[in-house]
């Protein structure tokens, strides 16, 4: 029997020697505090090399948000690049992250000519605080017409400056916000950065109100974690549907999934382990905190976890693990894939956006206190959060609406559409009992009545669970567990800070409002008791999968957007727009232009997926439909000419069954071009156009995928080219 590359793929994997890990992880313990942040100009780092007053007014800017001062930019970039110099650099890049979602570079070396014609390694001021990338070939939502077409980079320096290493030489990492000329921005991370204005004053301004006068900072925080698929990157090679889209468009479920529920917590295969151990040393040296490593619930699923941090940095940190999550893979002849559902079938991947609130003296906000002031803090700002969410459903569903995470929303693995809160059983009673002025059940203490001195104590670590609630309170921190797994967290984080500043600020101007001066807890406690009455609606404790919860979240209210364009239709409405204006986070036009640019990825990502369908579906399935097909009518034609008696009804109706699915899967893949188009021409705005991929072009692909699905359960096993769900999941 001839072997196709697929089958070839098998056998070179199976034969292949074992890898250990290049880092050979020995000695590694006694290395690791130096090599963490090796490559990173760190606070350290720029403590030994710049001058002390420059450092100073630096760090100031740095951890107050104060202005930075051009004067010290010149100084600041020398110590740069001299410091990237001794680690072999020879170019530096602004590093931004355009509304793509990923991450764009263009590298600058440090050459400069001298007069008579010699080279100087020279880096100004100038240029570490501005550069001007041609930004015309990135989106901007009609922000931008290409004849003003110029955009410019600035440095932020809240996010240290890195060194990228490849074995041709390492490159100065600079990380920046993009705007347009104009001064709007073109970017994710300056709405972030401005988002983390808003929450961080209104928190302050709370916090006053309440008390503590020693506040003079507060940020949010956030742990990503982040799951991934890793194969083998020949079976990679083998599907142009994976190379071209990330995720698989085709493929039969395998006799064995996930149902044996042997993958997670599971041992790690030695080949991923050396992968692991590589990642996380390319990772540390570039000072992410990486924490966690474990198996998840697919076969070759996996997550790691860092460390949390500020949200800025968090979010770079993650853009860059998923660059160098692909980066290692490579290197050990594997993909790294994270998209949110590369398979059916099996649990597609997310990514844990763990966020709270921190302060200047080492406070986490959400923590439960263990005093009956600590308690009403955090009860205040429980409450707030509650509010924000309940308020902005829509906006916290549109965050995470990409169309690769509506294969993954509300699938049964992962949170529904709907968006809910859970907080626990017992903290929800601890909520139920202020509404309704009763003692907890669990405190059993006397009838209470709403006051500060009479907060009951909090459930304090609780054990309850529940991995279905897509933001779920985890103790002293939330959990907004929707989030896709290839998405950046920029657009998660800055909802969630802009629509709880919003609520702060809601919650401040009340109580000064009905405060007055002198004792408010009582009617802190009042707005408390109002809040909660008013948003109970979005608690929920139960099981987010079940049909009841839809059920049930419709009775209540509760939107549910079930897809990408649904929910992406109310991203720019007045309401949305007047918010984000308010706390300065997206100008009216900035709001309408991130509402263009993901209804139009939204389009572009299943126009690509769609035409690569057809072209394998054309070029590669049906052929080989047609080989088997032949071979099937062959085989009865041979048995005839020996027997003209013989019973064929079997081979016959295989025959039938094989001709039939061969002139569906044609006429389908047939019909792509034509609904793609028509979706094209639809009229009206960018979402009705999302709107008409969704309706016109996805059932097409649906019913390709269902005839060529089926072939690959019928077609002889050497004629199928497409490295089949039991090779790619559980070969490596
Ligand atoms: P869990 O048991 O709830 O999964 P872990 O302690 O394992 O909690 O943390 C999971 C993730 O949450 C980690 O990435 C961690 O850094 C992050 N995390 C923990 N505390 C906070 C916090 N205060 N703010 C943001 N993220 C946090
Ligand atoms: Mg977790």
């Amino acid at each position: 029997m001839s072997t196709n590359a697929r089958q070839a793929a098998v056998e070179a994997i199976v034969t292949d020697k074992p890898r250990t890990p290049s880092t050979n992880g020995q000695g590694l313990q006694g290395r690791l505090p130096s090599l963490f942040g090796s490559l990173v100009f760190s606070d350290a780092v720029q403590r030994q090399r710049l001058p002390k007053s420059v450092y100073q007014t630096l760090r100031r800017t740095i951890d107050a948000g104060d202005e930075l001062d051009p004067k010290i930019a010149d100084s600041v970039a020398n110590a740069m690049k001299d410091w990237a110099i001794e680690h072999n650099a020879t170019h530096f890049t602004h590093w931004f992250q355009p509304m793509t979602g990923l991450t764009a570079q263009k590298h600058d070396s440090f050459i400069n000519q001298t007069a008579d014609g010699r080279a100087i390694l020279e880096f100004s001021g100038k240029e570490l605080i501005k550069g001007e990338p041609d930004a015309s070939s990135f989106p901007s939502g009609g922000i931008r017409a290409t004849f003003e077409a110029r955009g410019y980079t600035a440095w932020d320096p809240t996010s240290p400056a890195f060194l990228r290493v490849t074995s041709h030489g390492s490159t100065l990492v600079i990380p920046t916000a993009f705007a347009s000329w104009t001064g709007e921005a073109l970017d994710k991370k300056t709405p972030l950065l401005r988002s983390c204005e808003a929450i961080g004053k209104q928190s302050v301004r709370l916090l006053h109100l309440l008390g503590e006068k020693a506040v003079t900072k507060v940020y949010p925080t956030t742990g990503p974690e982040q799951e991934y698929f890793l194969i083998d990157r020949r079976f990679h090679a083998l599907r142009p549907d994976l190379v071209a889209c990330g995720r698989t468009l085709f493929g039969a479920r395998p006799p064995k999934g996930q149902e044996l529920e042997d993958h997670y917590f599971g041992t790690i295969p030695e080949r991923v382990l050396a992968f692991m151990m590589d990642l996380e040393v390319e990772l540390w040296k570039l000072g992410i905190p990486i924490k966690t490593r474990h198996n998840e619930v697919a076969p070759s699923q996996f997550e790691l976890a860092p460390i949390f941090e500020q949200v800025t940095v968090a979010t770079d940190h993650n853009m860059l693990t998923m660059e160098v999550l692909k980066d290692v893979a490579g290197r050990h002849g594997m993909a790294c894939l994270l998209a949110e559902k590369p398979f059916a079938g099996v649990n597609g991947s997310g990514k844990h956006n763990n966020w709270s609130l921190a302060d200047n003296l080492g406070n986490n906000l959400l923590e439960p206190g263990s005093t009956p002031h600590d308690n009403l803090k955090f009860i205040v700002f429980l409450s707030a959060i509650i509010r924000a969410v309940d308020l902005h459903q829509d906006l916290v569903r549109a965050s995470v609406a990409t169309a690769g995470n509506d294969h993954r929303l509300g699938a049964n693995e992962a949170p529904p559409a709907i968006v809910s809160i859970f907080v626990g059983s017992q903290l929800e009673d601890v909520l139920d009992s202020l509404i309704e002025t009763r003692a907890p059940k669990a405190s059993g203490g006397p009838e209470m009545r709403l006051g500060v001195n009479t907060l009951p104590p909090l459930p304090r670590d609780t054990s309850d669970r529940n991995r279905t609630s897509p933001f779920a309170f985890t103790g002293n921190k939330f959990e907004f567990r929707a989030v896709g797994a290839s998405q950046s967290i920029a657009y998660p984080n800055i909802v969630l800070n802009t629509i709880v500043a919003e609520s702060l600020d809601y919650f401040s101007t009340e109580i000064e409002k009905r405060g007055g001066a002198g004792d408010r807890r009582e009617v802190i406690a009042a707005l408390v008791r109002e809040t909660l009455k008013k948003h109970k609606r979005i608690l929920f404790s139960g099981d987010n999968y079940s049909t009841e919860w839809v059920a049930e979240a419709e009775k209540r209210g509760l939107l549910n957007l079930r897809d990408t364009p649904a929910a992406l239709a109310s991203f720019a409405s007045p309401t949305n727009t007047a918010m984000f204006d308010a706390y300065h986070v997206f100008s009216p036009r900035e709001c309408e232009s991130r509402a263009t640019v993901l209804n139009r990825m939204y389009a572009h990502r299943v126009s690509v997926e769609a035409l690569s369908m057809r072209d394998i579906a054309s070029t590669m399935i049906l052929p080989a439909a047609m080989m088997c097909q032949k071979r099937v009518a062959d085989s009865i034609q041979s048995v005839i000419n020996v027997n003209p008696q013989a019973d064929l009804k079997s081979q016959r109706e295989l025959l039938a069954q094989i001709t039939d699915a061969i002139n569906k899967l044609r006429t389908a893949t047939g019909e792509i071009s034509k609904a793609r188009h028509a979706a094209e021409e639809t009229k009206g705005n960018d979402n009705a156009i999302a709107h008409a991929f969704r309706d016109i072009l996805i059932p097409v692909m649906n019913r390709v995928r269902e005839q060529a699905d089926l072939l690959e359960q019928i077609v002889d096993d050497d004629l199928w080219p497409l490295p089949k769900y039991r090779e790619i999941l559980f070969v490596h």
